[in-house]
């Protein structure tokens, strides 16, 4: 047993295991003088510390020295598994080339697909680990993790088994999403093999190999016009229910294409990005229970001056979460914290908004809400430790790192300058 003593604030998250919405997203629960009590894996009591301190007196005490200890984040969207930086690709945007243009002639995701195909497993595995050991050192405690650098059964079964490879090596929680439907590749751009070419590939012969090894648990699909239409997207995440996958979507990222509306009607857990949705697919969210998971650090970096409409989405009864959307092109940072910021100064959340959307509904756009993302008895103990005195703080100090430990499933993750063990 560990008991978790001396926080100043434990922010707990508690409440049902499940996305939340309207008002009730706001609902942080802030205690103060209370002690956490870890038994294995899970969470045992958030009770008063002397009681707990009396009822378990042989219990590991971990000192959080005045600091605020929240639930570990949860970071519902990244494209973690890649070769090189896109660095490039920043600077002639600068210039006034835009995202679908860098990827027309050849960079974007198609430069990071030739980079991955020529690199083998093991050094997938030795690339990631830094970059998720940096992820995890920002609060974090929950990685989804998506292949699509790939986009050929090998290459796309080569991530996914170095995304379960890194999962063994780290204590961190990764879950593995299949994105073979990230881009057409270039080869299947010709006369002799065309795009329905690759979508038969996707459908016959990739998907049945990611299901009947359990490499994944969702496939997500770039639906977005220039990419997937919304037809093609559903012919895809169809087939993947099929095969008992979960569904996720990249949805109306810069124009509206329908894709909120699709991911809502196939049940999707989550639908992503939504900086152009439609008033319809703001409509169809807020009725579904697909989780709108916001990502506004992309939108940063890409130098839009647009956002999804987070408010409006709460204020119509969506569930909203937030994630980094790390990946090499359009949003290479590991810091979460940084996107709180983003999420109260850009998308205009407050502070307990943002804090509950990076946890318990990051959680719920995992299907994973009924155990990770809030410190209550019973979930898993996932736990973040600050250098805080205040949960309002983490958007605050935007781009410090003020995270000093986690832990997931009652285990040491990260462990910076504490001297805990
Ligand atoms: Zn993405």
């Amino acid at each position: 047993m560990i008991l978790f003593v001396n926080a100043r604030q434990v922010v707990t998250c508690a409440g049902p295991g499940a996305a939340r919405r309207g008002l009730a997203l706001a609902d942080v629960g802030v205690r103060s003088d209370v002690a956490v009590l870890v038994d294995g894996e899970r969470i045992a009591a958030v009770d008063a510390q002397h009681e707990l301190e009396q009822a378990h007196p042989g219990a590991t005490r971990v000192d959080c020295g005045g600091r605020l200890l929240t639930p570990g984040l949860v970071d519902s969207h990244t494209h973690a598994i890649f070769g090189r930086a896109r660095y490039e690709e920043q600077e002639l945007r600068a210039a006034g080339h835009d995202y679908m243009e860098i990827a027309r002639r050849g960079g974007g995701i198609h430069s990071s697909v030739r980079d991955l195909r020529a690199r083998d497993e093991d050094e997938l595995v030795s690339l990631a680990l830094p970059r998720l050991r940096a992820i995890a050192s920002h609060g974090t405690t929950t990685v989804e993790v998506k292949s699509g650098y790939g986009l050929t059964v090998d290459d796309e079964l080569k991530t996914l088994r170095a995304i379960r490879r890194l999962g063994e090596l780290l204590p961190l929680r990764l879950v593995p999403t299949w994105l073979g439907a990230h881009e057409i590749p270039l080869e299947y751009r010709t006369a002799e093999r065309t795009r329905e070419d690759y979508l038969r590939l996707l459908v016959d012969e990739m998907l049945p190999r990611v299901a009947a090894d359990g490499l994944a648990r969702f496939a997500d699909v770039f639906c977005e016009p220039g990419v997937y239409t919304v037809e093609e997207s559903r012919r895809v995440l169809t087939a993947a229910r099929g095969a008992g996958l979960g569904l996720r979507l990249h949805a109306d990222e810069l124009r509206p294409s329908g894709g909120a509306e699709l991911a809502a009607s196939l049940g999707a857990a989550s639908a992503d990005h939504l900086a152009a949705i439609s008033d319809a697919g703001v409509a169809a969210l807020a009725a579904s229970d697909t989780v709108a998971t916001l990502l506004p650090g992309t939108m940063l970096f890409l130098g839009k001056a647009t956002q999804a409409p987070a408010r409006r989405l709460v204020e119509a009864g969506a569930a909203i979460a937030l994630a980094s959307d790390f990946n090499p092109g359009t949003s290479p940072t590991v810091n979460f914290p940084l996107v709180l910021t983003l999420a109260v100064s850009q998308l205009r959340l407050s502070a307990a908004e943002a804090l509950v959307a990076a946890t318990v509904n990051g959680a719920a756009g995992l299907r994973l809400a009924d155990r990770v993302g809030q410190i209550a008895p019973g979930f898993d103990a996932d736990l973040a430790l600050w250098d805080a005195d205040d949960y309002r703080e983490l958007p605050y100090w935007y781009g410090d790192r003020r995270c000093r430990g986690t832990w997931v499933r009652g285990k040491p993750c990260h462990q910076y300058e504490l001297g805990l063990s």
